[in-house]
């Protein structure tokens, strides 16, 4: 049997089956108001202490973020409103289940990377609970080498996974940015998220994960195991056997950038060689922030990453607020289709001075540092509104100005809408969540927001040549210029440079030393003709190899 998810940190593991599950307390627990709040300290505590003796940076930050949720005054006041007398209560559950639904619901509803936070909180309530009824709450105990499979691990359940023993995570629910992707990249073991159906297999049960593919076997052969062992370990060695520029093997230059959203990931960047930032995510920096920070506050935090990058490009994206990533002090208002709504540009609607001081920040962060600074609007759709963004980036001698692609709209007219602008760079991710509406980050829909779908490709073939027909240049920025395949195909395509996370920069250096323009340009004509997603790749696979 087979089963696929999306795959979040690469390499093949094999190994038995370890099933985490968590049991709902099906007693009463009874407590008193003081003791509610005793045992949630204790928990924060608890929280705060696992941060410090856990060695991995990313495990100790989820920790130590939970351990703030447990101490978060709203949520002690949203307890403490529904436990309002002194007296011992026979059953608290419902009130301190209620008062976290609060907090979870709205969570929920922001979506994306908010989303994924219920989790954090479904555990501390957990946590809670336990610590009330006497229960010691059970930590994920390996005692041979196992492939843990969840409907979704807790945070602190994957922070404090024994490295000796976990090969692989498995969960059934989960996106990219949850913590189960975000920890299992950095203890460096492969996992897969959104994995329907692992669940119904039995404890125990030996199954291979291809953390690259996102792809589980149960029972796999020895044969299948090397093959897939061999695959990775040649790619992993063509990654590091290519350094300098990006170039096709018949010399032809493809800028190789990457994404950042912060400094540190600018750093990261010029560790792996990045030769340049190609989207600096601005919004990330202000995920959190009530208030939108002051235009010299902005300065310093985009000269951070500027400094990172001196004497390379750094195209910075301004706000990308809304939908997957609402920023508080500019999303305010509930909207029934938010990734239709009000975002990116389209918040110059509702926010406009917001837009005005960024660009005032970006263009005075840019004269302060020896870089050459590139700024783009997120969401355009139409030739005007590119007019208008290159008008105010230019009033304030921003030099070179772009747009994403992200829109079918924007793509459909790349040769208008460029004519207002320098460059434009495609937001694959984006791009396709609109060609085939379907969400982005829905798992069950995972085989209709595939890039390589030819809808997708042939919307994409458009908006390249109009850029060519304007001479514009055109790049990639969304999540497929870090796939090698469908990185070549966008080359044949039209595109000139690829911007991708820095940790997949190394692999897609490598692979494309290893093809020409021409195998580029040939697979591309090849998978615009065909009608599904799986032949698009097919086709790809046969052409370039793996
Ligand atoms: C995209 O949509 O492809 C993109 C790069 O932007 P984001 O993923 O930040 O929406
Ligand atoms: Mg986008």
């Amino acid at each position: 049997m087979s089963y696929s998810g999306i795959g979040v940190s690469p390499g093949i593991a094999v190994g038995p089956i370890r099933r985490v599950t968590r049991t709902q307390l099906s007693e009463p627990v009874p407590a008193s108001p003081r003791s509610v709040f005793k045992a949630l300290d204790a928990v924060a505590t608890d929280l705060e202490k696992r941060a410090e003796s856990v060695a991995l940076e990313v495990a100790r930050d989820v920790l130590s973020a939970q351990a703030m949720i447990a101490r978060d005054p709203a949520l002690v006041e949203a307890i403490g409103a529904r436990l309002l007398d002194d007296i011992e209560y026979p059953d608290v559950r419902s009130q301190i289940t209620e008062a976290f639904a609060g907090f979870k619901e709205a969570l929920a509803a922001l979506g994306g990377y908010f989303a994924e936070r219920v989790a954090d909180l479904e555990e501390i309530s957990d946590r809670l609970l336990a610590m009330l009824s006497g229960q010691e709450y059970e930590d994920v105990k390996l005692s041979e080498p196992s492939v843990i499979v969840a409907l979704d691990l807790t945070p602190a359940d994957t922070a404090s996974l024994d490295l000796n023993f976990a090969r692989a995570l498995v969960v059934e629910k989960g996106g990219p940015t949850s913590h189960t992707a975000i920890v299992a990249r950095g203890l460096g073991i492969p996992a897969i998220v959104g994995c329907v159906g692992i669940m119904d297999v039995p404890e125990g049960q030996i199954i291979m994960v291809d953390g690259r593919e996102g792809l589980v076997l149960t029972n796999p052969s020895d044969g299948e195991i090397e093959a897939r062992n061999t695959r990775e370990e040649s790619l992993r060695a063509r990654a590091s056997s290519v350094v300098g520029p990006g170039r096709l093997s018949d010399r032809t230059p493809i800028s190789l950038l990457a994404n950042a959203g912060n400094a540190q990931d600018a750093i990261s960047a010029a560790t792996v060689g990045a030769e340049g930032i190609g989207l600096f995510r601005t919004e990330l920096l202000f995920l959190d922030r009530n208030d939108e920070p002051s235009v010299d506050e902005q300065v310093e935090l985009y000269r951070s990453v500027f400094e990172a990058m001196a004497g390379r490009r750094v195209v910075v994206r301004t706000l990308d607020a809304g939908s997957d990533k609402p920023v508080p002090f500019i999303n305010a208002i509930h909207e029934e289709n938010p990734a239709l709504g009000v975002r990116g540009w389209r918040l110059t609607r509702t926010a406009d001075n917001v837009l005005d001081r960024q660009l005032d920040a970006i263009a005075a962060a840019s004269r302060a540092v020896n870089a050459d600074i590139w700024v783009m609007a997120p969401m355009i759709d139409v030739p005007s509104e590119a007019a208008e963004f290159a008008h105010r980036a230019r009033a304030r001698g921003l030099r070179r100005v772009g747009v994403m692609v992200e829109t079918p709209a924007s793509a459909i007219l790349a040769d208008k809408v460029l004519a207002e602008v320098d460059f434009a760079s495609l937001g694959t991710n984006d791009l396709t969540q609109y060609v085939m509406a379907a969400d982005r980050l829905d798992s069950r829909l995972s085989d209709l927001t595939s890039t390589w779908h030819p809808a997708v490709l042939r919307t994409i073939k458009m908006a390249a040549s109009g850029a060519e027909a304007l001479g514009r240049p055109i790049g990639v920025c969304g999540e497929a210029a870090a796939n090698p395949q469908l990185a070549a195909i966008m080359i044949g395509l039209g595109v000139s440079s690829l911007s991708m996370a820095p940790s997949a920069l190394a692999e897609v250096r490598g692979f494309l030393a290893q093809v020409d323009r021409a195998t580029c340009v040939r697979a591309a004509e090849q998978v615009l003709a065909v009608s599904s997603a799986d032949e698009a790749e097919g086709i790809a696979l046969d052409l370039f190899g793996s």
